[in-house]
């Protein structure tokens, strides 16, 4: 997979060069450009910002050089490609959204500053790519960067040959085998620990009750922290 983002900020993206995503980019099994959109701007001072039209606090992305960024990312555009724009008026970022986004051949994410992207920029990408505004949750960021890290960290351990054991992205909240509910508790060893002792069940060693337990302690949580899941689930 191929992941561009197009950027002031280039250095915020240096943590893809570690942990799973680093080594993803090292075995080949995604690709990264981080384009300084300054680089698409024509005068002396390299703006990329203006103040709003009709008025009002603050600078918006001028269209200019996201239009050329566009042109030149979009002019090499082979196989499935999706244009994220993070922005807080988008739709909300989910499990299922980064599994059908690690379905793509290439993600070109367009981060925002200031109070975001003239919205021409965003009609006109639709007329060269499909595109989907996203937003990371119900709050403001000051820029694209840190949701567009976000996503591709959700994204990226989803490609096959990222994560060690597959079997582990199965049982996970939101996930596969535990039906969008939240996790359940975990514990390793010791046994005992500062007084607290794992739950007997989980040293039993039997299989059924060990899944039982644990299905009830997700649903046990996803009642208490989230029932918006299991009335979406009903
Ligand atoms: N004026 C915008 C609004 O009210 O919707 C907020 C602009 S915000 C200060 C600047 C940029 O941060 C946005 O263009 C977007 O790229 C990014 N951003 C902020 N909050 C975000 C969120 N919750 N999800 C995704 N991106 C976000």
């Amino acid at each position: 997979m191929k992941l561009d983002y197009v950027t002031i900020f280039g250095e915020y993206f240096t943590p893809l060069s570690l942990s799973l995503v680093g080594k993803a980019a090292e075995s080949g099994i995604i690709e990264i450009g981080v384009h300084d959109l300054r680089e698409w701007t024509t005068d002396l001072h390299r703006t990329v910002d203006d103040t709003p039209v009709g008025g009002g606090a603050g600078m918006v992305m001028k269209p200019e050089p996201w239009g050329l960024a566009l042109d030149d990312l979009l002019a090499d555009s082979e196989g499935r490609i999706c244009l994220i724009i993070p922005t807080p008026s988008g739709v909300p970022f989910t499990q299922a959204e980064a599994v059908e986004l690690s379905g793509y051949d290439r993600l070109i994410f367009a981060c925002g500053r200031y109070e975001g992207i003239d919205a021409r920029v965003h009609e006109y990408a639709r007329t060269l790519v499909e595109v989907r505004e996203i937003s990371l949750g119900d709050y403001v960021l000051n820029g694209g960067e840190v949701a567009a890290l976000a996503m591709t960290e959700a994204i990226v351990r989803l490609l096959p040959g990222v994560v060690g054991n597959p079997e582990s992205l199965e049982e996970e909240s939101h996930s596969g085998a535990l039906e969008s509910l939240l996790e359940y508790p975990v514990y390793t060893k010791p046994a005992s620990w500062r007084g607290m002792d794992v739950p007997e069940v989980l040293l039993s060693g039997h299989h059924a009750k060990i899944a039982q337990w644990r299905r009830e302690q997700a649903e046990n949580i996803t009642q208490q922290r989230r029932p918006d899941l299991l009335k979406k689930k009903n």
